[in-house]
């Protein structure tokens, strides 16, 4: 995704400090960059609020101590900063960018003695797959590329050095003519796309795998209430790749995605059907009562 031009005459709050966009640049010698030591967060602004605004700014504090990074800011401080930012900015509508690395005191694998940075930073973004495809949905080709264990790596940090293998993932899946990857986990379920959760519809039944070694998404969670407020049966489970393609619909959920439908997997094609259009009409309806 190329950033709009816009974006470089936005502030950004960094380290306590709102500064313009030119004046943020980081040194070559970070350990962020070295090492992936970096945590990060992604919220949307619809009508000029931030949908779950707290929920991201507990995950992005989560991601951190997982890592054993401690932030320098509160929760709070991290609120009130993305409020006063939104302000300077003015926007209504936008995708907000909070993160925090490891700056450039030392350099090597142990992070002992590296100071903790934030920054937030906003940008006017409309859709992350081109409007069309929510009507008839995008395509997903399976990656050779494997969601690991939970013992092998940090997988419920949103942690920089995790999305390698979606990026991995993602432009193998482009280059072959797919919008983006299914990655399955290590013991071969199905997992999610490279950045966004998954739901499958079968019979009118909602099921979604079980966020056990990938990040149980804030919008995953909110899909999932409007699905039980709606009276649509959900089941959390882990889902072999063959039942999936025997589902009757599939869609991905997440910040920059939002309810997007899935119309084809590999060779095998989906129709965007009743039960995806009346969560994303729900989803569509909460983000403007916000
Ligand atoms: N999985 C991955 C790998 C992601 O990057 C995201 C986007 N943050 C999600 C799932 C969905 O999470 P959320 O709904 O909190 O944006």
């Amino acid at each position: 995704m190329l950033l709009p031009e816009s974006v470089h005459t936005t502030k950004v709050w960094l380290n306590g400090e709102v500064k313009s966009w030119a004046d943020c640049s980081l040194h070559i010698i970070n350990h962020s960059l070295h090492y992936g030591s970096c945590v990060f967060e992604g919220e949307r602004v619809y009508n000029g609020k931030i949908f779950k605004s707290l929920e991201h700014a507990e995950r992005l504090h989560k991601s951190a101590n997982i890592l054993n990074m401690q932030l320098p800011f509160s929760i709070e401080q991290i609120e009130a900063a993305k409020l006063k930012l939104l302000d300077d900015n003015g926007f209504d509508n936008a995708y907000v960018r909070c993160f925090a690395w490891r700056g450039g005191e030392v350099m090597g694998i142990s992070a002992q003695g590296a100071s903790v940075n934030v920054a937030i930073t906003m940008w006017e973004w409309p859709s992350y797959f081109p409007a069309e495809l929510k009507e008839k949905g995008i395509s997903l080709k399976t990656s050779k590329w494997r969601k690991p264990a939970p013992d092998t790596a940090p997988t419920q940090s949103k942690a920089a050095g995790l999305y390698m293998i979606g990026t991995l993932s993602k432009d193998q899946s482009v280059k072959d003519g797919y919008h983006d990857a299914l990655m399955l986990d290590y013991r071969g379920y199905v997992a999610e796309s490279s950045g966004a959760n998954l739901f499958m519809v079968k019979d009118g039944k909602l099921f979604t795998p079980i966020p056990d070694c990938f990040l149980n998404g804030i919008t995953r969670q909110t899909v999932i209430e409007l699905a039980k407020n709606n009276g649509i049966e959900i089941e959390e489970k882990h889902i072999l790749p063959d039942e999936l393609m025997q589902a009757d619909e599939i869609f991905l959920t997440g910040t920059a995605a939002e309810v997007t439908p899935v119309g084809k997997i590999d060779n095998t094609e989906f129709q965007v059907g009743e039960v995806t259009c009346r969560i994303m009409e729900a989803y569509n309806k909460l983000m403007v009562t916000i």
